[in-house]
């Protein structure tokens, strides 16, 4: 019997607020490695009073964008997507959130301005920025990824700490990572990615891209092992990053 054909189906939160270094490129990575092999690519954005439909999202995707955009999306963050991302989590859908876009799915996050926004609480995190004369986190990161690494670059004041429900995403080797002190890069709870690496994150890291797009396909096809595709531009193109943000590191 033939296979079903697959298709992935994304959720874009947000895309006209929540977007800034080349966060879109994430979705136009994840299409075109899913065209590449034959798999069908859908994305729907989500905009302020849209609903998310967990039972037919493959994979949520929020990006970045500074405290007045947070603000704009932080209301319809709760009253109408939190619920359903939640739900979509329980669901395996796997949920991919940068930077401004990570610190929303937290429990709060404290902007420059003092004023608590709530986020939508899938992961066990919380973020504070000290204030507009703090110091701001930017410039190219790589951080060590289980056996490998990933590349990206970070521009955020705020300050993001783990609960004990969450798992550190990444370990920091050049820049800042969630909060400068403590190594850490991003957080996982079950599904749900967070990160400050914006790039875009990922045709940089088309290793990450292929463990998201799989995970979130398993949810069709419970043994589905994607092809291999011809990675070896992005393969240069990363190690160029890491060498870099490394070397950057090492000067100053
Ligand atoms: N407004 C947040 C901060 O500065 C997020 C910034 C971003 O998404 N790049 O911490």
């Amino acid at each position: 019997m033939a296979k079903k054909q697959l298709k992935l189906r994304l959720a874009h939160l947000y895309p006209k607020r929540m977007n800034i270094y080349g966060d879109r490129g994430n979705i136009m990575c994840l299409k075109r490695r899913c065209e590449l092999r034959g798999i069908e690519f859908e994305a729907a954005p989500l905009e302020l009073g849209d609903k998310i439909r967990p039972k037919e999202t493959d994979l949520v995707f929020i990006g970045g964008a500074q405290d007045r955009e947070q603000r704009l999306v932080a209301d319809d963050m709760v009253k109408i997507k939190a619920k359903a991302l939640a739900e979509a989590a329980e669901r395996n859908t796997v949920i991919l959130a940068v930077c401004g876009g990570y610190q929303l799915m937290g429990k709060f996050y404290r902007g420059a301005d003092g004023v608590e926004l709530p986020g939508a609480g899938i992961l066990d995190i919380w973020t504070a920025h000290p204030g507009p004369d703090a110091e701001r986190f930017i410039g190219n990161v790589v951080v060590k990824w289980g056996e490998t690494t990933l590349v990206g670059f970070e521009n955020h004041g705020g300050r993001t700490y783990l609960g004990k429900g969450a798992t550190p995403l990444a370990a920091v080797v050049a820049g800042y990572g969630n909060n400068g002190e403590d190594g850490t890069e991003g957080a996982v709870c079950r599904n749900v990615y967070g990160t400050y690496l914006h790039g875009s994150l990922l045709p940089k890291n088309p290793a990450f891209a292929d463990f998201l797009i799989e995970k979130a396909l398993r949810r069709q096809q419970k043994d589905l092992r994607l092809a291999e595709l011809d990675d070896r531009i992005e393969t240069m193109a990363h190690a160029e990053a890491v060498r870099l943000a490394t070397r950057r590191a090492i000067i100053g």
